[in-house]
């Protein structure tokens, strides 16, 4: 059974027609009636056949599979026998295995290649896959078999992964609803679907507000400041959308962001800024305000049928932090010193704008512009040095290069994989004895029919209840693709990026689990990012960049001292970045402590007031005026588009904790590939998916818990010590 509606919560649409429309449409008529999504995939690796799949494959072939799996869940719910971990888990864990699998290519293709047909499917799709899944998962007779296992976990002469399973499937059906009334279940079932509809309008609305607003830039004036790179990618913009030998600049954020680090014009900053940071708050049909208050209350309501006194308590008790004041203590603990830090900074940038013989007041939209000025005043750095030394193709050679070192794995280009883009390549993975481990999608190119950002998913996850089953794993990019015949090259961040989604890569291709409900990343949120936080480390270290840092033009490895002063700048900025993140972790936070009013339904209940509420939140915490929320609500999709991360956005802060301490775990036996701590992080972090508690698969590689000490080191913000 695949987790809950995981992968969709997270999507934003693209109204562009694409390549694999036409490319559909065509396979379509050619299939009449045929649809790929009801037959087993017998292609190469059990790949399914991208090149068959239209838009209109998908709501018969999720009709039906709701209908599958509806059958067999009724059926292990009405069987007779006395429930057993075999007649109960094991056939659950083998139910709805259609509707994973159009579940996994629907929201691929969602994600990293739509279009108008499939944005009206996802439309569609989400209150009838709310619906799908309150039925499931509030079914009595289900439940009551699962409790009854559940109370006698310890008689049943389980394996320890087979008793955790089990934990989790009561923990699922419980806060789920599965053990209420009739009466509390029926609300429950409405409001799960009407928050599946709020979700995906939420993220229609960003997307829409993303798509309706370009900067067009017609001359070297409006040009003024930015280098070639950033030139090249907004002329590339500009003819996509037809408009050849101007430059284009978008409110996604790999076109705004390198505009507002370099553009000399003030006037163009402030107003592509303004536009940015009002993605779904600018009234109208695509403004979200009503819709979070809706959803804010719906989810307080929801807690407080299922016994919590808020959504985050709710949330919260599901995760490692427990409790919204571990996670308030954790965000305040770093709040502080990042602060002091950014404002310090602050006055260091407003001395740059005197410098300049002007005298306006730093302002958010100025902060990437002078900041990148200070980084070369303060490293000797600037990212248009660096950039030739980061070309996509090394760069994904050392991602694989630190595997194989770390983990023995080997990877191989392969040809004849159906694949949802030419773009995309695939790659054979092998363990160290020679044997087949999975493959690896790589999608690293922006389009315009993929959701802005990096991801990784799974067209199939490791499992070994049904046999040997081996993953097919994802990792979507939005790197700007060079013309033709020239290398791509990343910024010191893209590459980290890289690293980043690669770590949650191999926490599916190393994944060594026998249950697919806590495979690879199908773990608690505030553990999902240590695998991938943890292998950004070795990116930044000398090991790598000097061997894979080359200029592409010289093949000149990296400079020494360049590389130096690269490592050294690491910590640059740093009070600014935790200010934005934190900002939206704590704002992320209080919007779900708001106490659920009676019932959401009742005349006279008083909307929730999201602009209010979020000027307050940033007032009390004192949050300087130089610097905005990396998410504001009203475009956190994060938060509202789905509950991905809804009242847990401080997971990547608190997944931070553990992997600063972890990759010291390296650091401390002088090798950063040493082998037994290899093995040991391999054991008990990257194979070992959901299969323990995380305090317990932390413990076990490390000895103990960590403090926030070394977050605080890594990020440069730690006062100090004489
Ligand atoms: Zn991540």
């Amino acid at each position: 059974m695949a987790p809950v509606l995981a992968y969709g919560a997270m999507q934003e649409f693209n109204p562009h027609m694409s390549l694999m429309n036409q490319h559909s449409q065509a396979a379509a008529a050619q299939a009449a009636s045929a649809n790929p999504l009801f037959d087993d995939w017998s292609g190469p690796f059990g790949v399914p056949p991208f090149g068959q799949v239209a838009p209109q494959h998908f709501l018969p072939a999720f009709a039906r599979a709701f209908a599958a799996h509806e059958a067999e869940v009724a059926a292990i719910a009405a069987d007779a026998a006395e429930p057993t971990f075999a007649n109960t888990i094991d056939a659950l864990e083998t139910a709805g295995d259609a509707l994973t699998r159009a579940s996994n290519v629907f929201y691929l293709l969602a994600g990293a290649h739509t279009n108008d047909a499939i944005q009206e499917v996802e439309r569609e799709l989400a209150p009838l896959a709310a619906k799908h899944w309150n039925r499931i998962l509030m079914d009595e007779g289900l439940f009551r078999r699962i409790d009854a296992l559940h109370r006698r976990r310890t008689q049943l002469g389980l394996t320890a992964e087979q008793v955790r399973v089990l934990d989790r499937y009561h923990a699922r059906y419980k806060r789920a609803g599965a053990a209420l009334d009739a009466a509390a279940k029926a609300r429950l079932g409405d409001i799960n679907e009407r928050l599946a509809t709020l979700g995906t309008t939420f993220s229609q609305n960003v997307l829409a507000d993303e798509q309706g607003y370009t900067l067009v830039l017609d001359g070297e004036d409006d040009l003024a400041g930015l280098p070639d790179f950033v030139r090249a990618a907004a002329q590339a913009a500009a003819e996509e959308r037809g408009l050849a030998g101007k430059h284009v600049i978008t409110i996604s954020r790999s076109s705004v962001e390198p505009f507002l680090q370099f553009s000399a014009r003030r006037d163009l900053r402030e107003k592509i800024f303004r536009a940015w940071i009002a993605r779904g708050d600018g009234g109208g049909a695509t403004d979200n305000k009503a819709i979070i208050a809706e959803m804010v209350a719906l989810r307080a309501e929801r807690a407080r049928l299922l016994g919590y006194p808020t959504f985050a308590h709710y949330r919260l008790d599901d995760a490692m932090a427990k409790t919204p004041e571990a996670v308030r203590s954790l965000l305040e603990r770093v709040w502080l010193p990042a602060r002091s830090r950014a404002m310090e900074d602050a006055v260091a940038l407003q001395g740059l704008v005197q410098d300049e013989g002007k005298n306006f007041a730093l302002a958010p939209w100025d902060w990437r512009y002078y900041s990148e000025k200070l980084r070369k005043v303060r490293c000797d750095i600037d990212e248009t040095a660096i950039k030739p030394y980061f070309q996509l193709d090394r760069i994904i050679e050392a991602a694989f290069y630190t595997a194989n070192r770390l983990f023995g794995l080997t990877f191989e280009r392969r040809e004849g994989i159906p694949v949802w883009h030419d773009d995309v390549r695939v790659w054979e993975v092998r363990d160290a004895a020679g044997r087949h481990r999975g493959l690896f999608f790589g999608d690293y190119f922006a389009r315009g029919s993929k959701h802005s950002g990096a991801w990784m998913t799974t067209l199939r996850d490791q499992e070994k209840l049904r046999g040997d089953i081996r993953p097919l794993v994802v990792n979507v990019m939005n790197f700007s693709k060079a013309s033709e015949g020239e290398p791509t090259l990343l910024s010191f961040d893209d590459a980290r990026t890289l690293f980043h989604e690669f770590g949650h890569a191999l926490h599916a291709l190393l994944s060594d689990v026998t249950y697919p409900m806590i495979s690879g990343t199908s773990v608690l949120t505030d553990w999902v990012e240590l695998p991938s936080q943890l292998y950004e480390h070795w990116l930044e270290r000398p090991e790598i960049l000097s061997r894979f840092a080359v200029h592409f033009r010289t093949r000149e490895p990296i400079p020494q001292d360049l590389l130096r002063r690269l490592i050294a700048a690491r910590t640059f900025n740093q009070g600014w970045a935790t200010v934005e993140y934190v900002a939206s972790a704590l704002v992320d936070l209080e919007v779900h402590l708001q106490a659920a009013q009676s019932d959401t339904r009742a005349a006279g209940a008083k909307p929730f007031d999201i602009s209010a509420f979020e000027h307050d939140a940033l007032a009390r915490i004192g949050m300087p005026a130089e610097i905005v929320m990396r998410h504001r609500p009203t475009h956190f999709q994060h938060v509202f588009a789905g509950s991905g991360y809804a009242a847990a956005y401080y997971s990547y802060m608190w997944s931070e904790v553990l992997d600063a301490d972890a990759f010291a775990a390296f650091e401390e036996t002088g090798d950063i590939f040493d082998a037994g701590t290899a093995k040991n992080l391999r054991d008990h972090v990257y194979a070992a998916g959901g299969s323990r508690d995380p305090v317990e698969l932390y413990t076990a590689f490390r000895g103990r818990m960590p403090t926030p000490d070394g977050l605080l080191r890594r990020r440069g913000l730690s006062e100090k010590v004489a």
